[in-house]
Formats: C-alpha cells, sequence, structure tokens
C-alpha cells in the first residue's frame, strides 16, 4: 500500500507516530512560509501542516498544489495546539506535521467545488458524476447503501436463505412494463428482454426445492421514470416454498426492523407493522401507499347531506356517488393561498374544486351555528348537518373541513393528496419517525382502458383468494389477490404476493386477461410445464433497495443513493449512453435501422 493510515481514522491514539498518508486536497491555506491542507481520502480528512521550508518540495512546488491534486505525505501525527481545534472535524483536535511530499497527480480546477454542499446543476453533476461521488454527503450515502445490501446479506444468511444468481438475458414477457431488448447476433432477428424482475427465476428455483432463495437483483423496465424510478434499478427479490402471506409479512417486518435498529438507530418505528387493507386504505387515506405518520383519515360524509339543500351535493348522491371528506385540526390558520392550493390540487386532478368550511374561534361544538364558520356553503348548510360533520370528522373551533365528491377514484385521489399537502403545510410529519405498514387484499385484476382489458394489478402470477375465483368469470373487479405491499412514509417500498402454484389456475388468470389458450400454452409454456411436476406452494417479496437507501438516507430522489444513475430521459450523461451503433456491429445483429415517428 502507499499509505499506513486513513486520513479519517487518526485519532489521539496516533499521536507521535509516523505515518504515510494518501488523497485528495479538499482545501488548502496559506500563512506565510505554512500551507495547511485538509487530506481527504475514503475515510474523511485530517488537517496536515507543511512548514515549507524543510521539506523534499520547494516553496513554488508547494505554493502550485492544489484543490483535488493527490498527494502521498509522510509525518508525524501530533495534537493541535490549544484554541485551533476543529470541532467540526472528526480529527479536529489533532493534524500531522508533514516531513515529505510526493505528487501522485495533478487536477484540473473542477467544475463544481468538492469541499461545499451546495446546490449544483444535475446535469454538471451527472456529466462528473465520478467527482460528484467524491462529494461528503454523495459518499455517506453510497457507503450506507453498502451497508444495507450487507447487512440484508447477512441477515438472509442466517435466516437460511441463499443468493441465487438469474439471467440477465431472458425471454421478453408479453405483460407488465415495456422490456429493454437486447438483439441477438447467433440468432438474427430475434431477441432477448433484460429481467424486469428475476419473477420468473425466483418461481422456478421454488420449483427446483432450494426452498428460501434472495437475490440483490438488477432490474430493467423500460418506462417514463420520476423520482422514484430509474430504467434500471436493484430490488431485494425474496422467494419462499410452504408459506402462507403472513410468513412473508413476518419476515420482512423482521427485517426492516433489524435493519434499521442497526442502520440509523435514531428512527422510530412502530412495531408490528400496521396491516391496512387495500380497501381500507383507498377509503381512509385515499391511496394505496398510505403515510401513517399523521392521522387526517377521510370520512364518508354521504348520510350527513342524504336531505341537503346544497345543489352540488344533491346532484353528487343523486347520481349514486359519495361524498367525502377530511378535517385538518387547526387548518383555519392557514392562508387564503395555502386553502387555495387544496383547490388546485383537485383542479389539476381533473375536478372543479373542493368544498371547504373554516371552523371560526367562535364555533362552539356544543351548538354548532354556520354564523361561526368561513365558507361559500355558509348560507346553505344547515346547522344539523353541521353538528353531523364535525361529530363525524371530530372537528373543533379552529380546524378546517376539506369536502370533495363524485367519482369514487378521483375523490380518492384528491382526498389522499389533500391529505399529504395539509400534513406538510401543519408541519405533522417527524422526519425521523418511519411509517411502516402493510398493504393487502390488493384487487387480482384491473381494468386497463387503453387496452380495453383487464390487467393483472400485481402480476399474472398472484395468488387469488379461492373463495373469490368464482367471481373471475362475471365479476373480475371484486376478485381479491393474496397481494401485499410494505409501504413506508407514503410511498410504496415493495411489492410481493403468494404465487399460483398449479397450471389450470395460471391458464384460467391467463384467459382472463385476453390471452388465448394456445397462445398462452406458448408463451408460458416454461412456467405451466414446471408447475405440472410438483410446484410447491410459494410466495415473495422485492423490496426496492434504493428506495429502501434513499429513506434512511432521507433523500427523496432515488439518484442520490445510486453511484452511476440515469437522467429523467434515461441517459447517461457521464458516457453518453444510449449512443448511436456503428454499422458494422448493425451488419453483425443483420439489423437496419429505420426510424418512424409513431
Ligand atoms: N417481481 C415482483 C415485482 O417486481 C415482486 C414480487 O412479486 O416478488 O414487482
Amino acid at each position: 500500500m502507499l499509505k499506513t493510515n486513513m486520513c479519517g481514522k487518526l485519532n489521539i491514539k496516533n499521536i507521535d507516530e509516523n505515518v504515510i498518508l494518501a488523497g485528495w486536497v479538499s482545501r488548502r491555506r496559506d500563512h506565510g512560509g505554512l500551507t495547511f491542507i485538509d487530506l481527504r481520502d475514503s475515510s474523511g480528512i485530517i488537517q496536515i501542516v507543511i512548514k515549507n521550508q524543510d521539506l523534499n518540495l520547494n516553496e513554488d512546488e508547494i505554493n502550485r498544489i492544489r484543490n483535488e491534486w493527490v498527494l502521498i505525505v509522510e509525518g508525524r501525527v501530533v495534537i493541535r495546539q490549544k484554541g485551533t481545534e476543529n470541532s467540526s472535524m472528526l480529527t479536529g483536535n489533532i493534524e500531522v506535521q508533514v516531513k515529505n511530499i510526493t505528487i501522485a497527480n495533478q487536477s484540473k480546477t473542477p467544475p463544481f467545488p468538492i469541499n461545499e454542499e451546495i446546490n449544483i446543476e444535475e446535469t454538471n453533476r451527472m456529466q462528473y458524476r465520478y467527482l460528484d461521488l467524491r462529494r461528503s454527503k454523495m459518499l455517506s450515502n453510497i457507503k450506507l447503501r453498502h451497508e444495507i445490501i450487507h447487512f440484508i446479506r447477512n441477515f438472509l444468511h442466517d435466516e437460511e436463505f441463499i443468493e441465487i444468481e438469474t439471467p440477465i438475458l431472458n425471454v421478453a414477457t408479453p405483460e407488465g412494463a415495456r422490456d429493454y431488448l437486447v438483439p441477438s447476433r447467433v440468432h438474427p432477428g430475434k431477441f432477448y428482454a433484460l429481467p424486469q424482475s428475476p419473477q420468473q427465476w425466483k418461481q422456478l428455483l421454488m420449483v427446483s426445492g432450494f426452498e428460501k432463495y434472495f437475490q440483490i437483483a438488477r432490474c430493467f423496465r423500460d418506462e417514463d421514470l420520476r423520482s422514484d424510478r430509474q430504467p434500471e434499478f436493484t430490488q431485494l427479490d425474496i422467494e419462499m416454498s410452504f408459506v402462507e402471506q403472513d410468513d412473508i409479512l413476518q419476515l420482512t417486518e423482521n427485517l426492516m426492523t433489524a435493519m434499521v435498529k442497526k442502520i440509523n438507530p435514531a428512527f422510530q418505528f412502530k412495531n408490528p407493522f400496521p396491516v391496512i387493507t387495500y380497501a381500507n386504505s383507498i377509503e381512509m387515506y385515499g391511496t394505496d401507499k398510505p403515510d401513517i405518520r399523521f392521522n387526517l383519515p377521510i370520512r364518508d360524509l354521504s348520510a350527513i347531506f342524504a336531505n341537503t339543500s346544497i345543489k352540488i351535493f344533491q346532484n353528487i348522491l343523486e347520481s349514486k356517488n359519495r361524498i367525502r371528506g377530511i378535517s385538518i385540526p387547526n387548518g383555519a390558520s392557514l392562508n387564503k393561498k395555502q386553502i387555495q392550493v387544496f383547490n388546485d390540487i383537485a383542479i389539476n386532478l381533473g375536478a372543479k374544486g373542493i368544498a371547504s368550511i373554516k371552523l371560526e374561534d367562535s364555533f362552539e361544538s356544543n351548538s354548532p351555528s354556520s354564523k361561526d364558520i368561513s365558507s361559500l356553503l355558509k348560507d346553505y348548510i344547515n346547522d344539523e348537518e353541521l353538528k353531523h360533520l364535525i361529530d363525524t370528522l371530530e372537528s373543533k373551533s379552529g380546524d378546517l373541513i376539506l369536502i370533495s365528491g363524485g367519482d369514487e377514484t378521483l375523490t380518492s385521489e384528491i382526498l389522499g393528496a389533500v391529505r399529504v399537502e395539509a400534513a406538510s403545510n401543519m408541519k405533522l410529519i417527524n422526519e425521523d419517525q418511519l411509517g411502516f405498514c402493510f398493504v393487502t387484499e390488493f384487487p387480482m385484476f384491473e381494468f386497463s382502458e387503453s387496452e380495453n382489458r383487464w390487467t393483472a394489478m400485481h402480476h399474472l402470477f398472484t395468488m387469488p383468494y379461492l373463495s373469490d375465483i368464482e367471481l373471475i368469470q362475471d365479476n373480475p373487479s371484486k376478485v381479491r389477490s393474496h397481494a401485499y405491499d410494505l409501504v413506508c412514509n407514503g410511498q410504496e417500498i415493495g411489492s410481493g404476493s403468494i404465487r399460483i402454484h398449479e397450471s389450470a389456475l395460471l391458464l384460467q388468470i391467463l384467459e382472463k386477461l385476453g390471452f388465448d389458450k394456445a397462445d398462452a400454452e406458448k408463451q408460458f409454456a416454461h412456467m405451466l410445464n414446471a408447475f405440472d411436476f410438483g410446484a410447491p406452494p410459494h410466495g415473495g417479496i422485492a423490496p426496492g433497495i434504493d428506495r429502501i437507501v434513499a429513506m434512511l438516507a432521507k433523500e427523496t430522489d432515488i439518484r442520490e443513493v445510486i453511484a452511476f444513475p440515469k437522467t429523467k430521459t434515461a441517459a447517461d450523461l457521464l458516457t453518453g449512453a444510449p449512443s448511436e451503433i456503428d454499422q458494422k456491429f448493425l451488419d453483425e445483429l443483420k439489423l437496419k435501422i429505420n426510424l418512424t415517428d409513431n
């Protein structure tokens, strides 16, 4: 090694030791004949002190040293003089007096400062990602990622899981997201697909008898990107045989609990993780990804307005829709602009707006009166309706009530988004809290308007409730499945399910999804065949590693915890991927590019 010690690991016990350090110049300060350099390596930073006259380099050479140059220095660890300690550095009470310096490499001036936490333009960061990763926040995010993966491997190993790699070059799947395709040279005109997940492989491994599998699996989906999506991402893929839903949920909870306690014990969360059915989640939180760190439940208000004179509510109820709402404690203190945001949310999602009722300070819960409210409904809502409203929503003076109604899905979306906005406005979220929960009993099917057919809500290998199988034919939207999500802080952290393990049932589901029998038998031959050779009952889950790391690093964008992410347009600005391909490679693949507009 070119060094004897790591900069960030030196401490008072090393005093008087002769050490060789190697790293980058993080910062330099000149004090006439004395040069102070913060030397940085992957472990941290130490101050080194260069007395210009007693060195192997002359003064000019020392003066030329700039930030990000690479130095190898030999020197003695000493205690810093009283009054010169730096409590913001872990090594702030010591320094190294340099005797010998080697300049191992020089550096151009970096395109952005490495030693300051400032906002840097995204494209700059991506283009020079190797420099971006030198910044201390990025270094610690990537180290955290390693710690988490290391923990997972140990945990699952101790639980007798075995890690098995599965192929990256796969057959294209007709279901799910869009595949990334790879042309085959050996089979001209044919394509491999990159795995959207190792779903089928892990099920085949269960048929093989492994019983407890996991993999830190890279997955690829050609989807439109958001802050929590990347074209390639990493899942902790888990599958077990002879399990029921509760076994997978328990394993997941044990793993997450132990992981958070080890990685960052400052986070608070509740065990057992609450289990909320999909239907209840939509009803109470307006979403299947509920943020349960705050309460603000959505309530059904339809009965309250059964005989209302409020025209718009009458219309909603007459068209057999419901009226729902939430109450924001102390929400009356929000200003006009903040309340307008709730209305904008509703409008942006496609509604006409949202009704609001401010309960003024003069409002009395015992004798509610519309004279003590501020609302466009003031002249129309009667005191009895008000009384029921505040009883149902448990509101009191100073609260703000928001009411929406009409199309079920739209109302849920609006109130779900309003709920999250209100929590953030009212500062109801404790950033040190993790709101873990499981959402269960997802519907098996959802109707896709764009494809005009039923699609699998989780995926087609998900086991429907056996008691609901008779509904598949005529009432598919009512079929529940053994699919579940791990949710935290309003984000889906992972999905899983108990799987179908019999070919007849798989064929029945495929048929419902619009496959004709011959097609289904061809495209899923490998799974159907495998299930006919004693496939055990099995199930699994796949939490997203990127999301877990981001959550524990308190980052909102998963790109902050991925070493080399893509931009929102799936480009790699560092290497230039995707790129055009040399004609000779296309010739080898016997492919011709013919770009069309659609
Ligand atoms: N393969 C599934 C997915 O990627 C997860 C699972 O069911 O285990 O969503």
